[in-house]
């Protein structure tokens, strides 16, 4: 029989920051798990903790206390060299700013990672080339990040999220910097785009619009991870 791996899960994962005298715990004991093409959506206020909880599940931070298992393997006893390369590998990070190489075109952004994990030039070449038409900016692929708009610019930084087929895909805010509009075509880009591909994402958004098209939403309450009926 097949067990279905979750391709994120967060076990009883403690956070908290000291700040003078006051302990400001952030996440206590936090459950959460994520599946393979999954899309959830993370919806809280600013302050609750989102970017605390994607840095932790995304190996840039660790934990107080629990585990984080990404692709069914645990992150927390792992060295840094080992947690340097499931970042790399089985990971992919969006900013809400595009956080884009300003001196390289979009292409060798996309290849970046791709040729840091050893693929030969012309092959990721032609994946970042494959992502960038997947994105809807394949025409784009030599302008630098300066001569893109906002949204291309981001649709840029998923592409590039995703080039070396990670199991988990986070985003922090990714529209936040965007207008209505332009949120709403990088966001049916980035749904194709995790439907194809069948990572899974975990989306932080203000925008209940966004957060109702994903396949469901938490939230952030007395540091756990419960769900959020966006009705
Ligand atoms: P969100 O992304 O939901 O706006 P954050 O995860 O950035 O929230 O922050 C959660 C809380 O933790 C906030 O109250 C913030 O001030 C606090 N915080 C974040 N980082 C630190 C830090 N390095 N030191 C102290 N407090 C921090
Ligand atoms: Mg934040």
């Amino acid at each position: 029989m097949m067990v279905e791996q979750a391709a994120l899960r967060l076990e009883a994962v403690g956070r908290h920051y000291e700040q003078g005298e006051n302990r400001l715990t952030i996440l206590d004991e936090a459950e959460m798990m994520i599946s393979p093409g999954e899309m959830v959506a993370l919806v809280a206020p600013s302050g609750a903790g989102k970017s605390t909880l994607l840095h932790i599940a995304g190996l840039l931070d660790r934990p107080d206390t629990g585990e984080v298992y990404v692709g069914g393997e645990a992150c927390g006893t792992l060295g840094d060299d080992r947690r340097t390369a499931m970042r790399r590998q089985a990971i992919g990070f969006v900013y809400q700013f595009h956080h884009l190489l300003p001196e390289f075109s979009a292409l060798e952004n996309v290849m970046m990672p791709q040729m840091i994990m050893g693929l030969k030039h012309g092959e990721a070449a032609s994946r970042a080339q494959e992502l960038l038409d997947y994105m809807r900016i394949g025409k784009r692929s030599h302008h630098r990040p300066a001569e893109l708009s906002g949204g291309e610019q981001q649709r840029v930084a998923i592409a590039r999220a995703v080039a070396n087929s990670p199991h988990v895909l986070l985003a922090d805010e990714p529209t936040g910097n965007l207008d209505p509009t332009t949120s709403s075509y990088v966001f049916d880009a980035l749904t194709a785009l995790v439907r194809q591909s069948g990572v899974a994402a975990l989306i932080a958004t203000h925008n209940h619009d966004l957060a109702k098209r994903m396949d469901r939403a938490i939230t952030l309450e007395n540091g756990k991870v419960v769900p959020l009926d966006m009705g």
